[in-house]
């Protein structure tokens, strides 16, 4: 089987045996290398997860567009191209990726060497170069034509589709666990109106469609080994056309606080200002200036939405029986929902300071 796959790229050398490398948890990812005259080349080999993604074509058509935009815009800078932006092998049918004879789908991006992948903020520092990397992908892709991106995982941000979604799982109740999480269901319905906020100034025509990256999480930028910097951004999967706030936002949410997704003691369940204001800086200083005066006031916006969609999908997920989120105990997936609460409450105690704070670095 790897050996049709491999059969299906043009390797300039001899070719090893691929290994599984990394932490990722969505495609299955391997590293193999080239032997050749000229030295040793690293490659990253990966089997796409088609059962999330669902039209491989358009992914990669979406990878390739954006990473040949933000090539071209490391070139014109005088950054290094190879380090910049991944960069996609086509096959030897000059394809962006290669379906084996089983249906499975795989693609192969130059490794990007000298570089480290944190599984987790390990210090401000570390969050702060991911906010700047994040910044500056939107700032390069300010001018690409979103809304030539096909939409990878339709409605992914539709905030009243994911609340018209809980209100079936609710009504349904088909586990009976409704009575017991009455207060939870509560504290969701009585935000019904904030969840229209964003989409409707998208509607209208007051905030631009952006290209969005949808999974910021700080093990999807490779950092400079030497220097700690946020190099290049990886993980293109979800790429989309969405909202500026929302990719902001998603990475608040799970950023800015210092406990567990699943921390079973609120008490220890606290938005933090001071993570909230490293990662606005480090955004804002790479990415403000492509952004509108209203793209950067609901910056807030983005952070409380992200953090209700996710605790709404967590809730919903337990009313129905936990079938989309693994769980790895039965209360799982009501805990993760009851931190997104408390953060969502940490947020609207901080509304002002949140709205300084984005002030302070426009
Ligand atoms: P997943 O969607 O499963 O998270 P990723 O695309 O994030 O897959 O890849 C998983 C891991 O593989 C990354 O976290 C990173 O450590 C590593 N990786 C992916 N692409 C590259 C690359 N081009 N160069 C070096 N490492 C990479
Ligand atoms: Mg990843
Ligand atoms: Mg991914």
């Amino acid at each position: 089987m790897m050996n049709e796959i491999l059969a299906a790229w043009r390797w300039n050398g001899s070719v090893s045996e691929p290994v599984p490398y990394g932490e990722g948890h969505i495609n299955q990812t391997y590293a193999l290398t080239v032997t050749s005259a000229q030295g040793a080349k690293r490659y990253i080999l990966q089997k796409i997860n088609t059962d999330t993604f669902k039209d491989p074509a358009g992914l990669m058509e979406n990878i390739c567009g954006v990473t040949d935009f933000l090539r071209e815009k490391a070139k014109q800078r005088g950054a290094d191209p190879a380090r910049a932006t991944l960069h996609v092998v086509p096959t030897a049918a000059e394809k962006p990726y290669y379906q084996a004879a089983d249906g499975s789908c795989w693609r192969v991006y130059d490794f990007v060497e000298n570089t480290v992948c944190l599984q987790q903020v390990q210090s401000a520092e570390d969050f702060y170069q991911s906010a700047v990397a994040f910044g500056n992908f939107q700032h390069q892709l300010a001018a690409y034509p979103a809304h030539t991106l096909h939409e990878t995982i339709p409605h992914f941000h539709d905030t009243p589709k994911r609340f018209a979604d809980f209100q079936r799982a609710v009504a349904e109740d088909r586990m009976g666990r409704a009575a017991q999480v009455r207060r939870e269901i509560e504290f969701v319905c009585a935000r019904e109106a904030d969840y229209h906020v964003m989409v409707d100034l998208l509607a209208a025509g007051k905030l631009p469609l952006r290209v969005t990256h949808n999974d910021t999480k700080l093990n999807n930028i490779l950092l400079d080994k030497t220097t700690g910097e946020g190099l290049c951004v990886i993980d293109l999967d979800t790429v989309m056309p969405g909202l500026a706030a929302n990719d902001f936002g998603d990475s608040i949410r799970f950023g800015a606080n210092h406990c567990a997704e699943d921390e079973a003691d609120l008490s220890k369940v606290n938005f933090s200002m001071e993570l909230f204001e490293i990662y606005t800086k480090g955004f804002l200083q790479a990415a403000g200036e492509a952004f509108t005066p209203l793209e950067k006031q609901t910056l807030p916006w983005g952070a409380k939405l992200m953090t209700m969609e996710c605790g709404m999908r967590f809730l919903s997920d337990y009313l129905e029986g936990d079938h989309y989120f693994h769980i790895n105990y039965e209360q799982q997936n009501l805990n993760r929902a009851r931190t997104q609460f408390k953060l969502t409450s940490g947020m609207e105690e901080n509304w002002d300071a949140m709205q300084k704070v984005i002030e302070k670095y426009c």
